[in-house]
């Protein structure tokens, strides 16, 4: 029986110490858990990448449309008319005739309103100096109007005009919206060194000018103000 009282003692010894060691660490794992755990969530979880790449990209994505659209639809500037306007000019959108010499160009475009819609019906209407920097003032050789067809577009075929004293390389253009202001302007050449010294050249009327197999091509819209 003494021996029994012993062992029992002995054993609820052990039990004791064992789960007094358990209950001391306790505490200490259950304060570092949560702290890993937390410090972990906030880092790993997926909240931000995800937030983040669901807000840029439709933030990126409508940005240029939207910008595109109202931004950047204002009016076309004027210039002089100059010395050499000839009214009542014939309607072509090819300039070229038989005697006309020089490097051939295609300047297209669209006839736009300030509110960036296409114009159809828009008059424009085209003159120049010849490939020598000459013009006819008697006749109508490189004079000729246009309407912008049914999508608002417009194509001028001509030649590249040639130099005069006092101007650098550039094309006569008056463009008008039906029942609109007219709009009297020039177009001017990239690279010319005339675009210096000229103190009327306007760097906003530059046409964007590509070599193609058959000459030289080049986009332009004009905006004006139209009475819709
Ligand atoms: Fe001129």
């Amino acid at each position: 029986m003494r021996v029994f009282t012993l062992i029992l003692a002995a054993v609820l010894l052990i039990v004791g110490c064992a789960s007094q060691p358990a209950s001391t660490p306790a505490p200490t794992s259950p304060a570092a858990a949560p702290a890993l755990p937390t410090a972990t969530l906030p880092v790993a979880s997926s909240p931000e990448p995800t937030e983040l790449s669901p807000t840029a990209a439709p933030s990126i994505a409508p940005s240029p449309t939207a910008a595109a659209l109202p931004a950047s639809c204002e009016p076309t500037s004027s210039m002089t008319e100059g010395p050499y306007y000839t009214p009542n000019t014939p309607e072509r959108t090819s300039l070229l005739e038989p005697g006309i010499t020089g490097t051939r160009i295609v300047i297209s475009g669209y006839v736009l309103g300030t509110d960036c819609q296409p114009i159809p019906g828009a008059l424009v209407d085209f003159w120049q100096a010849d490939d020598n920097g000459v013009y006819d003032n008697v006749g109508y050789k490189l004079r000729g109007h246009q309407f912008a067809d049914a999508s608002g577009r417009y194509t001028l075929e001509t030649v590249v005009p040639g130099l005069y004293p006092g101007r650098t390389r550039h094309i006569h253009v008056k463009v008008q919206a039906p029942n609109g202001p007219l709009l009297t302007t020039q177009l001017f050449f990239p690279g010319e060194s005339q675009n210096n010294t000229d103190s009327i050249f306007n760097p906003a009327l530059l046409l964007p000018v590509q070599e193609t197999n058959d000459g030289w091509a080049a986009t332009f819209d004009f905006v004006v103000e139209s009475a819709r």
